[in-house]
C-alpha cells in the first residue's frame, strides 16, 4: 500500500537518494499516518522510491531511510545500520582515543539520531520524531553492541523543535555519569560533563586538525582563539609550544581549560587563560604590539543559514584580517569555519579578501576538512560543515 504520492517532477531527490522531501513535494497521503511513522513514497507514476519518516508540519515532511522495497524497517534494520556505524569508528578508538561520533544522523542513513562516546558513556541527541518513536529499540541496540556503563539524552530544543518536540535530557539508561567524564583523545585527557545543561560535552570534530596545527607549534608561541576546554591549547602543549594563549567568552571553557591543563600535567606557566570576546582580545593584543607564530580561529558557527552568508562572511573576514595582522612574518594561521552554509570556495574567497585587507601574501599549506566519524555521504552534501585552511601568512 502507497503512503505518500510525490508531485510530478518531485522524485528527483529521492532518486538521487538525498534523504531528505521537502513537504511542497507531495501531492497525495493516503490514511493518516503519525508523525515519525515509516511511510512507503512513491513517485506521480506509482513508483516505489523510498522508505521514510513522516511528519505532517515539518517543512523536511519526509527523511528517507531505504531505497530497496523488499526490506522492512524493523528493529534488525536498525540494528545493522548501527552496527554498521559503529564498525566505522573502530580505526579511530585506540589506547589513546576513546572519544568520538559514533553515529553521524543522514551520514550514516540514521536520519535525526546523532550518538558520541564518551569513554564508557554514551550521549544521544535524538532529533527526529522518527527515531523518538523507536528510541526504546536504540538503547537496547547500544546497549547490546557497546555495554555502555550510562546512555544520556542530550536532546537539544532548537534543534527539535521543528518536529514539534521539546528538549529532553537525562539519563535514558544504566549509571549516571559522573560530574565529570575522564576520555582520551590523541594521547590528551580531557574532563567533559554531559548530565550539566550549562556545561556541553567536546568538540571530536577537531580531533585531526588539532594534530595536524600542533605539528606546527613545536617552540613557537602559539594564539588559541575560541580554544574552548583547550583542544588546539594542549595539544600544542604536547608538541612542545613556547607559550599558548587561551582566549573564550566562556569562564566555564576556560575553568575546564584549567582542570584539563593539571590532568596532563602541563606546565601552567607556558599558559594563559584569557576570558574576552576575541573579536575584542585580538584589537587590545595588536595596540600591545603582540605578535604569535602560530594562531588558531575556531570561531562558532556564524552562518546559521544561507540568508545569514552576508553578514557571517564580513564577521569571519574581519576575524581573519585582525588574525593576519598578529602573526610574525611566515607564520601560521589555522582558520575554521563549522556553517554548513560557507562552503570551501566561499570560505576561501573570505579569507582571499581578508588578506587584502590585511595587506598580506598568504599560501594554503593544507585544506581541513571534519574527520571520518563525521563522514559525508555524497547523495547528502548538506552534511558538509566543517571546513578550514592551513596558512602561511607572509
Ligand atoms: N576550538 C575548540 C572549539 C571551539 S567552539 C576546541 O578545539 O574544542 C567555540 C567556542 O567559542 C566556545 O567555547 C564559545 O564559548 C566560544 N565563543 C563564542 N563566541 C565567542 C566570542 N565572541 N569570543 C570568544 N569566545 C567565543
Amino acid at each position: 500500500m502507497i503512503d505518500i504520492i510525490l508531485k510530478k517532477g518531485k522524485e528527483k531527490a529521492a532518486v538521487l537518494r538525498h534523504p531528505w522531501i521537502f513537504s511542497g513535494a507531495i501531492e497525495k497521503v493516503n490514511g493518516a499516518p503519525a508523525n515519525g511513522e515509516v511511510v512507503k513514497v512513491c513517485s506521480a507514476a506509482k513508483e516505489f522510491l523510498a522508505y521514510g519518516y513522516y511528519h505532517s508540519t515539518s517543512r523536511i515532511a519526509l527523511r528517507l531511510l531505504e531505497w530497496n522495497e523488499d526490506r522492512t524497517v524493523d528493529k534488525n534494520w536498525y540494528q545493522e545500520k548501527l552496527k554498521t556505524a559503529i564498525a566505522s569508528r573502530e580505526r579511530i578508538l585506540n589506547a589513546d582515543t576513546n572519544t568520538c561520533r559514533l553515529v553521524f544522523s543522514e551520514a550514516d542513513f540514521l536520519p535525526g539520531l546523532i550518538v558520541d562516546k564518551y569513554a564508557d558513556f554514551l550521549s544521544l541527541q535524538i532529533l527526529s520524531a522518527g527515531m523518538e518513536a523507536i528510541k526504546a529499540d536504540i538503547i537496547d541496540i547500544l546497549i547490546t553492541a557497546l555495554n555502555p556503563k550510562g546512555i544520556f539524552d542530550k536532546s537539544d530544543a532548537s534543534a527539535r523543535k521543528h518536529e514539534n518536540m521539546e528538549g529532553e535530557q537525562g539519563l535514558l539508561w544504566g549509571e549516571n555519569p559522573p560530574e565529570f567524564i575522564e576520555v582520551l583523545e590523541s594521547g590528551i585527557i580531557y574532563h567533559i560533563n554531559i548530565a550539566d545543561g550549562q556545561k556541553s560535552g567536546f568538540y571530536c570534530d577537531q580531533r585531526d586538525n588539532r594534530q595536524i596545527l600542533s605539528a606546527y607549534s613545536k617552540g613557537k608561541n602559539v594564539l588559541d582563539c575560541f580554544s574552548y576546554s583547550g583542544g588546539f591549547t594542549l595539544n600544542c602543549l604536547q608538541q612542545g609550544a613556547a607559550n599558548v594563549i587561551s582566549v573564550d567568552s566562556s569562564a566555564l571553557a576556560l575553568e575546564t581549560l584549567a582542570h584539563n591543563l593539571k590532568l596532563n600535567g602541563f606546565k601552567e606557566t607556558l599558559q594563559t587563560s584569557i576570558q574576552s570576546d576575541v573579536n575584542k582580545q585580538l584589537r587590545i593584543l595588536k595596540e600591545e604590539g603582540k605578535k604569535f607564530d602560530v594562531i588558531v580561529l575556531d570561531p562558532p558557527k556564524y552562518a546559521p543559514s544561507k540568508s545569514a552568508l552576508d553578514r557571517a562572511a564580513r564577521a569571519y573576514k574581519d576575524l581573519n584580517r585582525l588574525g593576519m595582522l598578529l602573526l610574525e612574518s611566515r607564520g601560521i594561521l589555522a582558520t575554521f569555519s563549522c556553517s554548513g552554509a560557507v562552503d570551501m570556495e566561499t570560505f576561501k574567497q573570505i579569507i582571499a579578501w581578508a588578506a587584502l585587507d590585511a595587506g598580506k601574501e598568504v599560501q594554503i599549506l593544507k585544506q581541513f576538512n571534519q574527520p571520518e566519524d563525521h563522514p559525508v555521504r555524497l547523495s547528502f552534501p548538506e552534511g558538509e560543515y566543517l571546513k578550514g585552511l592551513l596558512l602561511r601568512v607572509l
